[in-house]
């Protein structure tokens, strides 16, 4: 069947995809009750569904989208890597010309302490792939026991075993007994929820202490690294205060523990610097990274590390037994060679770090007070509007917590606009290309969804 060519109508494709798709992170059942939105066709920062509604896309994809929709740099790329050698793999004493180009530009656009890269097929499996790393590291330094791994609650790392037991999401935990063992959590810098009425940047020094304590509490030659995202995003986009970064940055270096910056979202410019590193001033030891070093075009995910870990592959030697049979798959990696070089060509970074981002977050503030917004927080090209009843006094929605977000988020598609909801926090995160009039239409639109909410 040729969909492009010969598209069924809606009510067609809604009924198919309920008879067989079962679709992630939904509840089947109700989505099937009201049929799915099926998109079609994207161009630009627009997405467009079956029944031809033009729809400004506010979350790029999944935090992805960094170059904006229907690159032909990227898809030409692509076309003649299938040509040339559209799959070989990196195991067996063998490599090919895009996985060399692309972690030597990795290593080039990485900060400075970073240069060797291990590729996956993911965010969810680069993260798997720090697991057996961190461990591989510390058991060829000769300390076996450093295992433990210590992330934030309401942390997300992606979906697999691994990758939901980094993260910290009560409901993924619950779904599949997790966390594996040797994975622990301490609470997140999350200042507007849970910080009270101390100062922000108190309150991030107090939530990186508790770093400390935890490292403490299962003694320094049991722990392995502490992992966090610079900006939690499927968290809700909690920002945390500039005092916070720094400190787990000191506590880790104090302990002997290794620093791991999942820049899965963060990376590639969301935040106005290459990685999100660089605005929260610390140097990790790892990075994880996907989504944006492709901006979605083909799934590819790594992890790039530093000299010192590397140590562990290239002088000790031993076969690190782990490995994706899509790792440095060779049309993923020309996607990705083409999205960088757009990335860095057009200055994305820069730009969202001084025209859009600036442009945005001045906007953003004045959504911030309408009467249904608790706080507005923004950083770069990712935000959150946190939705309250009462914001005078930092009130959630609390038993009816997700109703708001779901309603409001209903309401943005209505009008025109993707938004995410986490809970009652509506979130934006759009593709780094979008202009300041894309802007102005994003915040009319939010605006309006909002005005329909309250
Ligand atoms: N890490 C972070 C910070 C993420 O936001 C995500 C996905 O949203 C992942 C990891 C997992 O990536 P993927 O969905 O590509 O497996």
């Amino acid at each position: 069947m040729d969909y492009i060519a010969n598209l069924p109508p809606t009510h067609v494709l809604q009924e198919k995809d309920a008879a067989h798709h079962l679709h992630p992170f939904t509840d089947t059942k109700s989505l099937n009750a009201k049929g799915t939105r099926v998109i079609t066709r994207a161009e630009g920062v627009y997405l467009w569904d079956s029944e031809g509604h033009k729809i400004l896309d506010g979350m790029a994809g999944l935090w992805c989208v960094n170059v904006g929709y229907g690159r032909t740099e990227i898809i030409e790329a692509v076309h003649r890597q299938m040509q040339q050698l559209p799959y070989y793999n990196t195991f067996f004493q063998t490599s090919h010309p895009p996985a060399i180009a692309l972690a030597g530009k990795i290593a080039q656009l990485a900060p400075d302490q970073l240069d060797h890269v291990f590729f996956a097929g993911s965010g969810s499996e680069a993260n798997d792939t720090v697991v057996r790393m961190v461990r591989h590291y510390w058991a060829s330094e000769g300390k076996p026991t450093k295992k433990t791994i210590i992330s934030r609650h309401n942390a997300y790392h992606g979906s697999t075993m691994a990758g939901a037991s980094l993260g910290g999401m009560s409901a993924m935990h619950a779904q599949g007994g997790l966390p594996i063992p040797d994975i622990t959590h301490i609470n997140q810098p999350y200042w507007y929820g849970e910080g009270g009425d101390m100062d922000p940047a108190e309150f991030g020094l107090m939530r990186a202490r508790e770093l400390e304590a935890e490292i403490d509490r299962l003694g320094e030659d049991n722990v392995a690294a502490f992992i966090g995202e610079p900006i939690q995003g499927a968290g809700g986009v909690v920002i945390p205060p500039k005092t916070y970064w720094p400190e787990i940055q000191r506590i880790c270096r104090e302990r002997n523990i290794l620093l791991i910056a999942d820049e899965v979202i963060c990376g590639f410019g969301r935040t106005g610097n290459w990685f999100g590193s660089q605005t929260f001033n610390f140097k990790p030891d790892l990075m994880p990274i996907a989504k944006g070093l492709s901006s979605g075009y083909l799934p590819i995910g790594a992890v790039v590390v530093s000299e010192k870990v590397a140590k562990g592959f290239i002088e000790h030697g031993g076969e690190f037994y782990h490995g994706f049979t899509y790792s440095a798959h060779p049309a993923a990696c020309a996607a990705a060679l083409a999205n960088l070089e757009i990335i860095e060509n057009e200055r994305l970074p820069e730009r969202v770090a001084n025209d859009t981002g600036l442009y945005l977050a001045e906007k953003w503030k004045m959504l911030g007070e309408h009467p249904l917004v608790g706080e507005a927080r923004i950083c770069g090209l990712v935000g959150a509007l946190e939705l309250s009843p009462d914001k005078a006094h930092r009130a959630s929605f609390e038993a009816e917590r997700g109703t708001v977000g779901t309603i409001c988020r209903d309401h943005c598609f209505e009008s025109g606009l993707v938004m995410r909801h986490v809970g009652d926090s509506m979130i934006i995160s759009p593709p780094l290309v979008i202009t300041r009039s894309e802007v102005d239409e994003l915040i009319e639109k939010a605006h309006r969804a909002l005005d329909m909410t309250a």
